[in-house]
């Protein structure tokens, strides 16, 4: 080799091994496996680069890369200004249509408002931001090499849109966004024709011009939704405040008729003794029967006029006090019934938020609420308690070969088939895309084992067919215990370290404490 070409390779070399330098600073403690990768490479890089050995480093460690840099995604929770800025994009690469420049950034900044349903929203608004993102992705860098490749098909970009269709990634990864959208969506709305047009124009196939605008739709119906959703919560609590102020209006005015009540019936009370000791006045001023027989029937007839007067009172008194107090009983009546509308509303919103929409499984909030659960209790009582994760093997290639449709079937169906092979102390979540999560309480390494082999192997002989096509669905699963030192991240981690080993040593298997030797 000559000196020079020597000299430029080293010098990449040392570029290289610098970068990675750097790379390793930068993902320092973020996870042991990239660290410890990171530093294999860099063995293999300094000294004598071995560069085979590097590449087969590279490979291993863009996988763990990948697959971290999928969890961080899952967990990071965009915030509604992100979807602020991919609208303001959108609208500068979408908006051909002036009906659709309806949804302005204005409107957006509305939802900054703060709503009581707020995780129901957020959940909505994760997904329109991945969609804007691909969306985005798809106009810089989709289609426009294709066209600059191609100029005769220049004049009809939609055209062009179209044949590129299939083979275009961002345009699939749009469909399945898209689909997800609507399938949270459809759930809550099941009668809306809007909706339900733009889902089987999807079933029959669209090309990106349609998709876009169909996207720019759901979202606007969203927007409408969540701010329509607002709004009705406040007006339940204006009705709600309302009827206990009126409430409170009633108690006051009880007590006030009560007290003029009250002071009545001293009033007529005075005059009864006025009219009595009138009466002891005649008996003992009296000269004549006759005269004391006149004033006596006086004063009695004064007596009765008073006592039937204060009856008339008193009756009076008590019909105002029973005519308020069924007034007040129908606004208790009236306030219980919207508060329990309103609380089942709020369960209800509860529960969404906990439910994945394709699946009906608990979502990763809900299992990260119960492991909490399940781990204070292990603490106090002690016994077992163990975590598994479950990755469905080559699922892509369901979505790839048969549609998006048939994959979002086969994990309906796997979903329901994991939840009936746990018993109801055991849990089940999606954990996201095609995996699982189970917690495991009270139960020996060995039995974990040998339930996780039996699941694996009915799930591995379940008859799949999809286009006339017999399919095996395989899965893989790695399960661990808690141990002394562990913490909730520490057993998700091994849990998911025995997975990607199942993975490694070719899919289809159970890894657990017992059989990983890492
Ligand atoms: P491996 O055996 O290594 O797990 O391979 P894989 O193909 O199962 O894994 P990979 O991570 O490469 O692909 C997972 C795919 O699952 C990619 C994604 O499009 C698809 N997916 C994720 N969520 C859904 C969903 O809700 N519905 C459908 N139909 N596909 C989904
Ligand atoms: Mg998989
Ligand atoms: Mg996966």
């Amino acid at each position: 080799m000559e000196a020079k070409q020597l000299q430029t390779l080293k010098q990449n070399n040392t570029l290289l091994c610098q970068f990675i330098v750097k790379l390793s600073a930068f993902y320092e403690g973020f996870s042991d496996k990239i660290d410890t990768e990171l530093k294999i490479l860099r063995g293999h890089l300094s000294g004598t680069p071995n560069f085979s050995l590097a590449a087969v480093s590279i490979e291993k460690l863009n996988k763990s890369l990948q697959h971290q840099e999928i969890t961080l995604r899952k967990y990071s929770v965009d915030t509604v200004s992100a979807l602020e800025d991919a609208m303001k994009q959108l609208q500068k690469i979408v908006f051909e249509d002036n009906e659709l420049k309806g949804l302005t950034t204005q409107e957006l900044i509305k939802l900054n408002q703060p709503v009581t349903d707020i995780f129901s929203i957020y959940k909505l608004y994760a997904k329109a931001i991945a969609l804007h993102r691909i969306a985005l992705n798809k106009e810089m860098v989709g289609l426009s090499p294709v066209a600059a490749s191609n100029n005769d098909a220049k004049s009809d970009v939609s055209g062009q849109a179209r044949s590129v269709k299939d083979d275009n990634p961002h345009y699939r990864s749009i469909l399945v966004e898209l689909n997800h959208l609507i399938a949270s969506y459809a759930q809550k709305k099941p009668d809306d024709q809007q909706l339900n047009d733009i889902k089987k124009r999807l079933d029959q196939g669209m090309d990106e011009d349609q998709l876009l605008k169909s996207c720019v739709v759901i979202l606007r119906m969203i927007v409408q939704d969540a701010m329509s959703e607002a709004s009705l919560t406040g007006k339940v609590i204006q009705s709600l405040h309302r009827s206990l102020g009126e409430v409170s209006n009633d108690v006051n005015s009880t007590i006030e008729s009560s007290q003029s009540q009250f002071e009545q019936r001293r009033a007529g009370n005075e005059q009864l003794i006025r009219h009595i000791s009138h009466i002891e006045e005649a008996v003992s001023e009296s000269q004549s029967f006759e005269r004391l027989k006149e004033q006596t029937q006086i004063c009695v007839k004064e007596l009765a006029n008073t006592l039937s007067e204060q009856q008339d009172n008193d009756k009076e008194g008590q019909e105002r006090l029973l005519a308020l107090l069924s007034a007040m009983q129908s606004r208790i009546d009236t306030l219980q019934q919207q508060t329990s509308i309103y609380k089942k509303k709020i369960a209800e919103q509860a529960m969404q938020s906990r439910t994945d929409a394709l699946t009906r499984l608990p979502n990763r909030q809900a299992y990260n609420e119960r492991l909490e659960t399940a781990y204070s209790n292990y603490k106090a009582n002690g016994g077992s308690l163990a975590v598994a994760v479950v990755d469905i093997d080559f699922f892509k290639s369901i979505n790839d070969r048969f549609g998006h449709a048939a994959g979002d079937k086969t994990l309906q169906v796997v979903s329901k088939f994991l939840k009936q092979n746990l018993s109801d102390n055991e849990f089940i979540a999606r954990w996201g895309g095609e995996e699982f999560v189970m917690l495991l309480p009270d139960m020996s390494m060995q039995d974990i084992d040998k339930k996780l082999n039996e699941i694996r192997t009915k799930l591995a002989a379940m008859p799949f067919k999809f286009k006339q096509e017999k399919v095996k669905i395989t899965a893989s699963f790695g399960a661990t215990c808690f141990g002394e030192k562990d913490t909730t991240e520490s057993v998700f981690e091994r849990a998911d370290e025995y997975l990607y080993k199942a993975k490694r040593d070719g899919r289809n298997l159970v890894v657990t404490d017992l059989s990983a030797d890492l």
